[in-house]
């Protein structure tokens, strides 16, 4: 049987140096390859024309450099753009593009589907298939260059990667560390770390991992100041309660030279989390973290069991937090005419954790 072939999309620089030096290559070629693939976006190794025609016909030989496809793309009236990627069979996932003056940002996946079951995400509903590799995360940023015909040297469309599509990022710890590490590397993307964000909905231990191994930023999923109302809304909260996870925040924070502010992100549902009460009580919590708030109206999708709090509620909510000292901003939302808003995003999942037939009996009377 012939062995697979070893996909250098999705390897970073440590990983091409091994590769290279177990070829018996200078570790530079690592350099040379991470500019074709993703500056110049090649995928031949044929074009590859500084590379010696023997070293390319091993390359040929014992690797390959294989991007996922792009099946559907589509343009919101806000400039916001999204693409399903296909993966394999019967998985596909979305990757968003949001406009902001100045900046550009790409809404990555890191899973099909997500293991977690938030209460007020979309994504949760599909179920959860499997991890996504290194290749298919950075995958999603050299789709997006390619779809704007451009490469990273010519233009700077992107200039903010966010981890917040699709899935758990810290539930696929290596495949993602990977894949940022080839986003802010200069020879391929060259995106500084502070315009990397990783969001969690907590997972703590993969946390404390994260401040060795990187220093992206971090936007943590909190949504509710209390555990009796985090349980409900993000149950991985049962596992890592809010204390701990306030800690590690804290201990995030502080790692490293540079102090980093955590973000927390907080879903705003009418009449479950809004109230001035629920705002006074997140002040508490947040006390002493270094930190920001940003507010996310909430985006309904089919069957969502919550409605968005009204304007008047998130600005007094915000002003409370503003009080404090904390800074706050909602999040605009985007793109949701073409389902690309936050907790939109459903791809297509081949569900392994039978949610949905689990709902559908529930919802028949039958458990
Ligand atoms: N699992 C990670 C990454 C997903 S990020 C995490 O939970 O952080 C997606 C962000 O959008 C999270 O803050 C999530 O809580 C938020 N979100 C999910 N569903 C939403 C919805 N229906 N409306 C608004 N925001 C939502």
């Amino acid at each position: 049987m012939e062995t697979a072939k070893v996909n250098l999309l999705g390897l970073d620089r440590q990983g091409l140096e091994a590769l290279f030096t177990d070829m018996g290559e200078k570790a530079f070629r690592a350099s040379q390859l991470l500019k074709w693939i993703h500056q110049f976006g090649v995928d031949d190794f044929d074009q590859m024309t500084n590379m010696s025609k023997v070293l390319r016909q091993r390359l040929n030989e014992i690797a390959e450099i294989k991007a996922p496809e792009v099946v559907l793309d589509q343009g919101s009236s806000d400039g916001t753009h999204k693409w399903v990627l296909r993966l394999d069979s019967g998985n596909c996932i979305e990757t968003v593009f949001i406009p902001d003056g100045e900046r550009g940002t790409l809404c990555v996946s890191s899973q099909v589907g997500c293991a977690l079951e938030c209460s007020f995400c979309s994504t949760a509903q599909q179920g959860f298939n499997r991890n996504l590799s290194s290749a298919e995360i950075i995958g999603q940023l050299r789709a997006a260059y390619q779809y704007f015909g451009a490469t990273h040297r010519d233009e700077r469309i992107i200039t903010n990667v966010v981890l917040m599509g699709m899935g758990e990022p810290l539930l696929n710890f290596d495949n993602v560390i990977a894949a940022m590490n080839i986003m802010t590397d200069d020879d391929s993307y060259g995106l500084s770390k502070r315009r990397v964000t990783l969001s969690t909905s907590g997972v703590v231990p993969a946390m404390d991992r994260l401040a060795e191994e990187s220093d992206v930023s971090l936007a943590v999923s909190l949504h509710a100041p209390t555990d009796e109302l985090r349980d409900e809304l993000v149950p991985l909260n049962k596992k890592y309660p809010i204390k701990e996870l306030i800690e590690a925040c804290n201990r995030y924070a502080h790692a490293g030279t540079a102090k980093r502010k955590i973000t927390f992100e907080y879903v705003m549902l009418d009449g479950v989390n809004d109230s001035s009460e629920h705002a006074r009580q997140l002040v508490k919590v947040l006390k002493g973290v270094p930190c920001k708030v940003n507010l996310i109206p909430f985006n309904p999708f089919p069957e969502s069991q919550y409605r968005r709090s009204s304007q008047k509620v998130i600005t007094r909510f915000w002003e409370i937090l503003m009080a404090a000292g904390i800074t706050t901003v909602t999040r605009r939302t985007r793109g949701d005419d073409i389902d690309a808003a936050c907790g939109q995003l459903v791809g297509k999942v081949m569900d392994k954790t039978k949610r949905q037939e689990r709902k559908v009996m529930i919802q028949s009377g039958r458990t």
